[in-house]
């Protein structure tokens, strides 16, 4: 006859439940029945399992900050985009350095200080916003005949304007096509590519970080500061459509 009946632990097998039941019994044979609610450990007993997760914070909807933990992911989520968690740690999604804000993750990233990724700078973020943003809603609309190449514009052949090499914001015009460049890449055209998503109001920005600074000042009372906090990796990641 077949043995079917493991043992959870020393897998001797038994031929009945009950014969397997009584060895585990017997040896504290019994598998571990309760699992942490994040990792994959194992525990013998309910407060085993409790002690662990709270020793390790490994509560499923758990703030570790707070010690706190919640019936579900929506009320863990509310609770860290309410005011006691104004003004939190917001790591940079790449080398995970703090910041204290959206404005200031954007700058580190905006200036191309980040180690791991110093593929990103101003126009690499901007590229990035203005695929995720077809509506305008932060970006101007691009003028399409000038290529953004890292730091450096691109004067097309598009801009000679068949006398002259003509600039297409303040229509200077340039006998040399790299006259054009030099003017387009100087701080005159720094340009404000960004502008305040109330349309109420009027405010342009060089950068996403000043952008976001406005924002967090709360001044035009557009959004609040933490929700300025919670879209910042999605935007700055190209992970979202930009959307507040
Ligand atoms: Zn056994
Ligand atoms: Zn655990
Ligand atoms: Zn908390
Ligand atoms: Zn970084
Ligand atoms: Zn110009
Ligand atoms: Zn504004």
């Amino acid at each position: 006859m077949y043995d079917d009946y493991e043992c959870e632990t020393c897998y001797r097998t038994f031929g009945s439940q009950h014969a397997a039941s009584q060895h585990m019994n017997a040896l504290d044979h019994w598998a571990p029945r309760y699992s942490c609610e994040t990792c994959p450990k194992q525990f013998f007993s309910e407060s085993a399992a409790q002690k662990h997760m709270t020793a390790t914070g490994h509560f499923e909807n758990y703030c570790k900050d707070c010690k706190r933990k919640f019936i579900n992911e929506n009320n863990l989520r509310m609770h860290l985009n309410s005011k006691i968690h104004r003004g939190s740690q917001i790591p940079c999604p790449f080398c995970k350095v703090n910041y204290t804000s959206a404005s200031g993750l954007t700058h580190h990233l905006e200036r191309g200080a980040c180690q791991n990724a110093p593929f990103l700078n101003r126009e690499k973020i901007l590229q990035i916003v203005r695929r995720q943003d077809p509506n305008g809603i932060i970006t101007k609309k691009q003028i399409e005949w000038y290529k953004e190449q890292t730091t450096v514009y691109e004067v097309t052949s598009q801009a000679y304007n068949g006398s002259a090499w003509e600039c297409y914001l303040c229509h200077r015009e340039f006998n040399a096509r790299q006259h054009l460049t030099q003017h387009l890449n100087s701080p005159v055209h720094k340009q404000q590519v960004y502008h305040c998503p109330n349309f109420k109001c009027p405010k342009e920005f060089v950068t996403l970080a000043a952008l976001f600074n406005h924002l967090e000042s709360e001044t035009c009372a557009y959004m609040k500061f933490q929700s300025v906090q919670k879209h910042v990796h999605d935007i700055v990641t190209g992970r979202k459509m930009i959307g507040f």
